[in-house]
């Protein structure tokens, strides 16, 4: 997934403030919650790549939200899928980075390490060692370079990662295909000895056509699409959470418990700001 729809300079810290201040005050609207549901998976992007961009979070923050996981099942995604097979509604979250940043590697995988927090990089196998810079993107900021394969290597080998897959080259919704998947399952697997069992797509968003070619390749695919995952969920439909570089503390909170009342309502509010000419 990726919201690089945005277009635009890099924004002000003036911008980032109020976003900070909306959220902030929707998660205290909203602070008593019922217990999540099912499976939550998170979505990150980046961590700690020094751009101002909403999908990169300063390394110190994402080390807070790991600090609040503590109280929380964080899972494999396996596992996960697993317990909503078996008809679990237990809360779980599982943790996932997309594209394959290699700031991820640099900054978030030695707090994962030290934590023994499994979690799965979605990759887009054509930007190993590469820039992460593909058509219709439009992050802020420099942009940031894919994992090499040693790296990825040595995430597969800790046991703590789950390789998905992202699409071979981050192909707009309109140009996915199966070829597209399989160049991404076979370089994956040519460089890590993993299939991917598990794909992303790019932009978050479904291509409902896809569906049948999903299904006979993958165990699930995730969207973009708010929401939590129960037993009957579609599990070629996942829905995901994202988690954004201004989200407050108490709205990395929010996320993980409750009916994601203030995700939604901050959800709202982007796309009005986008209908009314303003940078979401
Ligand atoms: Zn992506």
């Amino acid at each position: 997934m990726s919201e690089r729809g945005r277009g635009g300079t890099p924004e002000s810290p003036s911008a980032q403030g109020y976003r900070a201040r909306v959220k902030s005050l929707l998660s205290v609207a909203t602070r008593r919650q019922p217990e999540a549901q099912g499976a939550t998976l998170l979505i990150y992007h980046r961590v700690g790549g020094r751009t101002t961009d909403e999908l990169d979070l300063a390394t110190e923050d994402f080390a807070r939200q790991l600090d609040l996981l503590e109280a929380h099942d964080v899972v494999p995604l396996d596992d996960a899928l697993d317990r909503l097979d078996a008809g679990d509604t237990r809360p779980s979250v599982v943790l996932t980075f997309d594209d394959g940043f290699e700031d991820v590697h640099r900054n978030a995988w030695p707090l994962l390490r030290e934590r023994n927090l499994p979690f799965t990089v979605y990759l887009a196998s054509a930007f190993v060692d590469r820039p992460m810079v593909w058509e219709g993107s439009t992050a802020t900021g420099r942009p940031g370079t894919g994992m090499s394969w040693a790296q990825l290597q040595e995430l597969v080998a800790s046991g703590l990662c789950t390789v998905g897959n992202h699409t071979h080259r981050h192909v707009r919704p309109e140009l996915l295909g199966e070829a597209e998947l399989d160049a991404c399952t076979d370089t994956v697997e040519r460089h890590l000895g993993v299939r991917p069992r598990h794909f992303t797509y790019p932009w978050g968003v479904r291509v409902a056509a896809m569906e049948p070619a999903l299904r006979s390749r993958f165990r699930s695919a995730s969207t973009g699409e708010l929401g939590r995952n129960l037993p009957q969920t579609d599990r070629m439909r996942l829905r995901r959470v994202p988690v954004r570089r201004t989200d407050p503390g108490e709205f990395f909170a929010a996320k993980l418990t409750g009916s994601l009342g203030p995700e939604r309502a901050y959800a709202g509010i982007v796309r009005t700001g986008k209908r009314l000419g303003l940078r979401g």
